[in-house]
């Protein structure tokens, strides 16, 4: 089975550092914001061998239209925010509610509180608020960190989960 998965999130929040450590197991500390790229990778979820077409958008999506081309074209979803800007987590309403009002039935959906990493006292979104979005938003929630790695390949598993559970 192929599926089609889309990454969303404000600028720097780190779509594409996830990208890269899940199909590369690298970090790479600068990556051109503005590559938009489709990243194709094979994941063994719970026995079960899949490939995994992942689209790491750039956030011009706004200007050019592009987002709701990418929306209709998704079968599930990564929005990202990063753990140190609560614009970015603001922004996860704006486009859970995108996708929401122009994909009819219900589209698997994990929220990423990614850079994980950082020092405590960079956290300007703590863990509960995250877990309590993605309740209320009904999508799962995962906190990464493309730095370290942690939960990277997990998040795309569990959405692997999500896709074969709907
Ligand atoms: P994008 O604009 O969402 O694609 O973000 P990038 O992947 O280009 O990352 C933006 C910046 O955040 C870069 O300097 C990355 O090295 C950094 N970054 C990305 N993920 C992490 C992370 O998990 N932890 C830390 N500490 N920095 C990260
Ligand atoms: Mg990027």
């Amino acid at each position: 089975m192929e599926y089609k998965i889309i990454i969303f999130g404000g600028g720097g929040v780190g779509k594409s550092s996830l990208c890269i450590r899940l199909t590369m197991n690298k970090f790479v500390s600068v990556y051109d914001p503005t590559i938009e790229d489709v990243y194709r990778t094979q994941l063994t979820v719970d026995n079960t061998a899949c490939y995994l077409d992942i689209t790491d958008t750039a956030g011009q999506e706004d200007i050019t239209g592009m987002r709701d081309k990418y929306i209709t074209d998704g079968e599930a979803f990564v929005l990202v925010y990063a753990v140190d800007s609560r614009p970015s987590f603001d922004e996860i309403k704006i486009l859970h509610n995108q996708i929401k009002t122009q994909k009819e039935k219900n589209v698997p959906i994990i929220i990423c509180a990614n850079k994980d990493d950082l020092e405590p006292s960079a956290h300007h979104v703590k863990s509960q608020e995250g877990k309590d979005l993605a309740k209320d938003l009904n999508c799962l929630f995962i906190e990464t960190s493309a730095k370290t790695g942690k939960n990277v390949t997990d998040s795309f598993s569990q959405l692997v989960r999500e896709i074969r559970s709907t």
